[in-house]
């Protein structure tokens, strides 16, 4: 069978959509295994929203009190109120050190100790001997350590000969007859053309979709396309109701203050001037993990002690820390107090307020990075020739909650094991899969539907309605009846998705085309949360619901027996199933069911 003659194809070994912190680590395992390997990004590499990453990198060194991964492990089932898969944190966790001096090693400017070693800092919910004390786990460059990172990853491929494809976008992925991933279809931005990309492994690293929501720490080309695309091809996205929301965005802005502002000592106060994490969490106060503080914040606004005019947000006073401290640990957080609150960090708190940051659900795999999905009767079964990693997947490390600085850990440790299972992989399968002759059907049909239509919506008026919808329905606190009418509201708006026209249609860099097949990846992102959140009828994590509060048999409101499970939310009848969380981890034993208290 032939593929339609007219569009160009590309053959490599493997593909990679995303050259953020994931993709690239990923694309250095297989580059410098001599295998053809071609990145995919909407942006320039270092461009990439791992870029905007402050705080952290999550590794138990101990280089500035006694820490080990078993105390990260606990940390991380704690934070992840139980929803996270213990053998793939277990993993992660032991991981953690290798991954770091690996990148110390390829040359990351970290900020050092005076004896040499990694500074690390303190983070919320990092803990030593099972929650005793707060302990320094954050491997910092600065509150710049994303950008070190990234700056890094990027330079040793170009040493490794990885090919970056820039500024082009992925649309679909190709499916054989037998359900195998053989490929992808793509837009060159800059002219306007459209490829296959052919090859034995696709590999997804898009990054969050933190975009369906209206205030976001995150970047504007967040729009969950490898979300879109792997529910489009048929593969479930896993527990997508759970969204981080970050405590201290500015308020008003969105713009992220890390979480190593509260590392390095910084703390939140009410309209009194009061430390009240003291009342809520006298253990880990202003560290405790995010879901609980934002919640907390969310409780002092309520109660009347939001600070401001309107009583509308909380302040962060960093001003005891002193200038050089400020200045040393904390240049950018300086900077964005400077840009966007008009304030001097050094003199004055600064307002924030928590904003959507980060999601931790996605498109599900095994702790190799191989894409799973169910079969008839339930049973995981993985899709040969496609892997994911990074915000996108779901190998369940962040459960309900990720603790700061496990997400760069995640990308490190994630994008290598997946780039070394690939490297097997194509050891074994020298050759290519023919491609379907209908490879790239489904794209064209989604490029004819926006050139035909003459008098449709703007994509950008659709786009702000998700948003707004997504954050008025499933937002920090949340209540059945909002989300059930998010859940109509939202189906509404992909009846207006398929209803998006283009006026403008010339092809070299029309950046309408794009932004309207990115809707069409957004609709599945909200979709994906707003069902799965209006269905799980418990609190858990970052889904927090006001109807179901704390009560003696369900603590935080938390229900283990009914609840205690994966959401798969399936494009196809917007339906959803469930699947068991892993307790077994690898070689220790697992942690049993507790309440979280802090
Ligand atoms: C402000 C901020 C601060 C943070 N600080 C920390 C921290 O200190 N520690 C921590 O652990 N975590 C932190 N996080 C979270 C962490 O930075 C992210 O989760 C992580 O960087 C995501 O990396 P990624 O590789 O999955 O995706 P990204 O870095 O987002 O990269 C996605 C890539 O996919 C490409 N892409 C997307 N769609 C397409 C498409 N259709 N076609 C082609 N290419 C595509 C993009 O161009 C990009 O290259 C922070 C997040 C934010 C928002």
């Amino acid at each position: 069978m032939t593929v339609k003659s007219s569009i160009p194809r590309r053959k490599f070994d493997v593909v990679i959509v995303g050259a953020g912190g994931s993709g690239m680590r990923a694309s250095l395992q297989l580059a410098r295994a001599g295998l053809n390997v071609a990145v995919l990004s909407k942006v320039f590499p270092t461009r990439s929203h791992t870029v905007a990453a402050q705080g952290g990198i999550g590794a138990s060194l101990g280089n500035m009190n006694e820490d080990n991964w078993h105390y990260h492990f606990y940390d991380t089932v704690k934070g992840s109120d139980w929803l996270g898969d213990q053998d793939a944190i277990e993993f992660m966790c032991r991981e953690a050190p290798k991954v770091v001096y690996d990148l110390e090693h390829m040359g990351m400017p970290f900020d050092r100790n005076p004896d040499g070693t990694i500074y690390q800092r303190p983070f919320g919910g990092h803990t030593a001997n099972y929650g005793e004390k707060a302990v320094e786990r954050a491997c910092a460059a600065a509150d710049r350590t994303g950008h070190a990172m990234l700056h890094t990853l990027y330079q040793q491929n170009v040493k490794a000969k990885t090919s970056f494809f820039v500024e082009w976008m992925a649309l679909d992925l190709i499916r054989d007859d037998a359900g195998d991933v053989v490929g992808v279809t793509a837009l060159e931005m800059e002219t306007g053309e459209l490829y296959i990309m052919e090859a034995k492994t696709v590999l997804l690293a898009t990054g969050g979709a933190g975009r369906i929501f209206a205030a976001s720490t995150n970047a504007f080309i967040n729009t969950g396309d490898g979300l879109g695309m792997a529910a489009r091809a048929g593969i479930p996205l896993e527990d997508m109701e759970f969204w981080q929301f970050h405590p201290t965005g500015v308020a008003g802005a969105g713009v992220l203050l890390t979480e190593g502002c509260r590392g390095e000592g910084a703390i939140l106060r009410n309209c009194n001037g009061e430390r009240f994490m003291e009342r809520y969490a006298p253990a880990y106060k202003d560290l405790a993990p995010r879901d609980y503080v934002s919640r907390c914040m969310d409780q002092e606004i309520k109660e009347g002690r939001g600070c401001g005019p309107n009583k509308d947000y909380i302040n962060l006073d960093m001003t005891h820390l002193g200038a050089d401290t400020i200045l040393k640990r904390l240049p950018s957080v300086f900077e964005i107090g400077h840009n966007f609150a008009n304030v001097d960090i050094t003199k004055e708190p600064i307002p924030v307020i928590p904003t959507i940051h980060y999601q931790m659900g996605g498109i599900p795999t095994n702790i190799n990075g191989q894409v799973v999905t169910q079969n008839a009767n339930n049973e995981s079964v993985v899709v040969n020739g496609l892997y994911a990693v990074g915000e996108c997947s779901c190998v369940s490390v962040h459960g309900a909650n990720r603790l700061g600085t496990n997400s760069l850990l995640d990308l490190l440790v994630f994008g290598r094991a997946a780039g070394n299972h690939i490297v097997e992989f194509n050891q074994k399968n020298k050759e290519h899969k023919h491609l379907p002759a209908n490879a790239a059907d489904v794209t064209l049909a989604r490029l004819a539907r926006l050139e035909a239509n003459q008098t449709g919506e703007y994509a950008q008026d659709v786009a702000d309605d998700i948003r707004n919808a997504m954050q008025s329905h499933a937002s920090v606190f949340r209540t059945q009846a909002l989300m059930d009418e998010g859940v109509k509201q939202i189906a509404a708006l992909r009846e207006r998705v398929n209803n998006i026209g283009l006026k403008d249609k010339s092809k070299v860099f029309n950046t309408a085309r794009i932004e309207a097949l990115e809707v069409e990846n957004l609709i599945e992102a909200a979709q994906a949360t707003i069902v799965s959140a209006a269905a799980r009828h418990e609190s858990r994590g970052a889904h927090t619901v006001n109807d179901y509060g704390d009560t003696p048999e369900h603590p935080n409101g938390r229900n283990d027996q009914d609840w205690h499970k994966h959401t798969l939310w399936h494009k196809e009848g917007n339906q959803l199933t469930y699947k068991p969380v892993q307790m077994k981890p690898l070689t220790v034993d697992s942690i049993p069911l507790q309440t979280r208290t802090f």
